[in-house]
């Protein structure tokens, strides 16, 4: 029997994965658009539960190759804890390669090199990281406790330990104020560190978070569709990356799904969008008054 506490949340591209949960929460749980873990309390969860889990899975699963850490910032634990668990997993599963987890600048700056190094000897290959927004304002107004400069290093930090990142941008954060310097700040990060792996999303806000979320972005105005495909064209117009990026646009939340790899598909996924902007454009319907 595992030992969850639920809501559980992982990545989609986990989905196929098993699912260790070793935190409850987020350690931050303060950026205000977010509604994942405001019903939990963060705390570690004891190590004597999580090797409990790891041998019921790893009963079942023996063959398996990747594994996801739960919750909301599993590299918030201490190296040392960490480096226990992941030691615990690669003993019970024999065929272990990957072991990824959800990280913030927070955690990542609070750990050394030598630290991120280690946890990458055992096994820690892929962290999965929430951008959001390079704009320092919109950083500001959503209280994400973090600066472009920070999330800047936080990542490079990643990749000169040969950790892999899976990143994410929230398309239509900055509003209709803030749209392009949220995207231009933003790409700014992109081409200046080596993120694997971009997807974007659509900002959605929860009933439970709405008054926060204005509270601190009094002056937000929520962008239409179509807005939100010109700022997905602007993004990857503005693209010009160190590496190859495998750029997704998939989530549920998106108004239009797209997939390629940067730079090579650049020009290509711009096509698509100018197409699908055509086509919102040509469906349009003006508002028409009532007359006599
Ligand atoms: S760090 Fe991530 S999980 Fe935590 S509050 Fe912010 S967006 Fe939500």
């Amino acid at each position: 029997m595992l030992i969850y506490n639920y809501p559980l949340f992982r990545p989609p591209a986990e989905a196929s994965n098993i699912i260790i949960q070793v935190t409850y929460g987020c350690s931050y749980n303060n950026c205000s658009f977010c509604s994942m873990y405001k019903s939990k309390s963060y705390k570690p969860k004891e190590l004597k539960d999580i090797f409990q889990d790891i041998d019921t899975l790893s009963s079942y699963y023996p063959n398996s190759t990747k594994i996801f850490l739960a919750d909301g910032d599993a590299l918030a634990l201490d190296t040392s804890y960490l480096l226990k668990i992941l030691k615990y997993l690669q003993k019970s599963f024999k065929k272990l390669r990957r072991v990824s987890l959800y990280g913030s600048a927070q955690n990542i700056l609070s750990k050394t090199k030598d630290e991120l190094d280690m946890l990458q000897q055992h096994k820690l290959m892929l962290v999965y990281y929430g951008i959001e927004t390079g704009s320092d304002i919109v950083l500001n107004k959503i209280t994400k406790g973090v600066s472009q400069d920070e999330i800047i290093t936080s990542l490079n930090m990643l990749s000169n330990s040969n950790i892999k990142i899976s990143s994410t941008v929230i398309l239509g954060i900055g509003g209709k104020n803030y749209s392009t310097e949220h995207i231009k700040q933003t790409a700014n990060i992109i081409n200046n560190t080596t993120v694997n792996y971009l997807s974007t999303l659509q900002l959605g806000l929860e009933d439970n978070v709405i008054d926060k979320f204005y509270r601190y972005f009094d002056d937000f105005i929520p962008l239409s569709d179509t807005e939100i495909l010109d700022e997905q064209k602007l993004f990857i117009e503005l693209l010009n990356p160190i590496n190859k990026i495998i750029f997704r646009s998939n989530h549920a939340s998106n108004a239009l799904h797209l997939a390629g790899n940067i730079p090579k598909d650049k020009d290509k996924l711009v096509l698509e969008i100018e197409d699908a902007l055509k086509i919102a454009n040509d469906t349009f319907v003006p508002e028409v008054s009532e007359g006599f």
